[in-house]
């Protein structure tokens, strides 16, 4: 089986999770709660954690969501990173929470003296940064010599930043950089990556709709991957963001990079169909909502070549007239009915 070649980082702690060297590709996301309503906060950082989050960003914009901070990290069941814009203030208030990780966007902080006591107070309190850069904040001398928020100029922005934080003696940072579209997004990550070993968290931002958002993270993320960079991943949808991890799980598992849940392939139906295939797939998929097994389970429209067509999978139907086969490693084993068949399958994906 081929295998993607992950770029050599060096390992960035947030809370007890590991982004970068050997460990698995983080998936993380924010939620879209008022922060300082804590206990909306906390159950959707639940759900979200049930959903196979590691990593959660909540949004700090005033005073009363540091206030919410203390609470939701000591209730939080995975490390939670403050989202800090303009406000160095709130960025120290955040640190005294408990945080485990705070994201600065110094383009929009820009005053160097400031960054370096913020990131003084992170050092001696062993807190991460994610140093983000944006193309919709990108320093004047930089748009200056490039002329417009070009991949160069993005990635020569995180360069510098990077190169800022490391002179006062501060590693303990990964390096997000968000251009306005995909290409610019890729190559940009693709130049910083060539050039440092500082961990990557890649994502594509303002996606869109779900399915949209879907799509241009798939591509996105799916080719940075590819090429072995990105060590985080957020894809970020105008959904809830539980799917944005089922979104990000279904990325990294279709490159082999992680899994979670189990496998459902399904085949695109054609003439011969018999059955209300889209019906039964849906069937099985919530049936298996929260069940995690290294399983690929297949469904398919017919018995013609079904079984063959699916030889991978572990475990399947090959559905006919009123009735499907099932089969186990490509091999037939009963005949059930249309009513019975969702049912049999699950009965057979429990043994495995
Ligand atoms: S499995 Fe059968 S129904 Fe599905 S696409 Fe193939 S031939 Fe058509």
């Amino acid at each position: 089986m081929e295998m993607i070649k992950r770029r050599k980082t060096r390992p960035v702690y947030i809370g007890n999770v590991k982004i970068g060297d050997d460990a698995p590709i983080v998936v993380q996301s924010m939620t879209d709660t008022k922060t300082y309503e804590i206990e909306n906060t906390l159950n959707q950082i639940n759900r979200l954690y049930q959903a196979g989050c590691e990593l959660i960003r909540v949004a700090v914009p005033t005073e009363k969501d540091v206030q919410a901070l203390p609470q939701i990290v000591k209730n939080s069941p995975i490390p939670v990173i403050a989202d800090i814009h303009f406000s160095p203030r709130i960025a120290f208030k955040a640190l005294e929470s408990g945080i485990h990780g705070i994201r600065l966007n110094p383009g929009n902080i820009n005053d160097k003296e400031q960054i370096r006591d913020i990131l003084l107070e992170c050092q001696k309190r062993n807190i991460a940064v994610r140093l983000g850069v944006n193309s919709g904040s990108l320093e004047e001398r930089l748009l200056e010599k490039y002329g417009y928020p070009s991949a160069e100029a993005l990635a020569q922005s995180a360069l510098y930043w990077s190169e800022f934080f490391e002179s006062i003696g501060f590693k303990n940072f990964k390096v997000s950089i968000k251009g306005s579209d995909v290409l610019q997004n890729i190559e940009a990550n693709k130049i910083f990556a060539q050039k440092t070993d500082i961990p990557l968290h890649i994502g594509i931002t303002e996606a869109g709709s779900l399915k949209q958002g879907s799509i241009k993270s798939a591509v996105g993320i799916g080719i940075l991957l590819y090429m072995g960079i990105g060590d985080t991943v957020r894809v970020s949808l105008t959904a809830d963001p539980e799917e944005e991890i089922d979104t990000a799980y279904k990325i990294l598992q279709s490159l082999g990079l992680r899994r979670k849940g189990v496998e459902i392939i399904s085949c695109p139906t054609c003439g011969r169909i018999e059955v209300n295939l889209p019906q039964v797939v849906k069937k099985v998929e919530d049936s298996l909502k929260g069940i995690d097994k290294p399983i690929k389970v297949a469904i398919m429209g017919c018995v013609v070549n079904a079984i063959g067509e699916a030889k991978e999978a572990d475990i399947g139907l090959a559905c006919g007239n009123k009735s499907a086969i099932l089969f186990k490693k490509g091999q037939p084993i009963k005949r059930v009915t249309e009513q019975e068949m969702v049912e049999e399958l699950l009965k057979e994906i429990n043994t495995l």
